[in-house]
């Protein structure tokens, strides 16, 4: 059996009732096989970057699992189906959007996956949340970096 690697997810939705998906979500990733959730931070409010439609809620959550990256990959985009994601165009408003951000120390560049998220250095709304369950995680700079952004942490 593989030894387990800490993996980082970014959740986000901003169709329906996007914090019980949110919520639902962690139950999901909790549910993976061959995987342990070890921590979920809090929901955040975040406008929409790049397009328009109703405000997201997002939030960050780390996990440890003996699957591999494809596998992982395939569970995430599997509950995103689940919850009626479409794709009718690049940054649409979503139901349920699962990237995966960080799985270990990996580097990962294939057709169908990059690990680290390339776009994750620049939106609060995956800095915020991963910096409160792993500040180690999120270089300082970073964070000041996206100050601007509109995000809020919900209570
Ligand atoms: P962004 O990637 O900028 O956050 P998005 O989440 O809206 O955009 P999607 O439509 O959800 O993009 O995903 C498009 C494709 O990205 C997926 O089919 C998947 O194969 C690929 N992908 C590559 N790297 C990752 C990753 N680290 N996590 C999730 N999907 C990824
Ligand atoms: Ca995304
Ligand atoms: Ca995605």
């Amino acid at each position: 059996m593989r030894e387990p690697v800490r993996v980082y997810i970014g959740l986000g939705a901003n169709l329906g009732d996007p914090a019980a998906t949110v919520r639902s979500a962690i139950a999901g990733l909790a549910a993976l096989p061959h995987t342990t959730l070890l921590a979920t931070s809090g929901l955040y409010r975040s406008t929409p970057v790049d397009s328009g439609g109703p405000d997201y809620v997002n939030a960050v959550a780390a996990l440890d699992t003996r699957l591999t990256a494809p596998a992982l990959l395939a569970g995430l985009q599997a509950q995103e189906q689940q919850a009626g994601r479409e794709r009718p165009y690049r940054n649409a408003p979503r139901t349920l959007d699962l990237d995966l951000l960080l799985f270990g120390s990996a580097r990962i560049a294939s057709p169908a996956l990059t690990v680290p998220h390339p776009r994750m250095a620049g939106r609060a709304f995956v800095l915020l949340p991963l910096a409160e369950i792993a500040p180690g995680l999120v270089p300082p700079e970073w964070l000041r970096a996206v100050e601007g952004q509109g995000v809020w942490r919900l209570l």
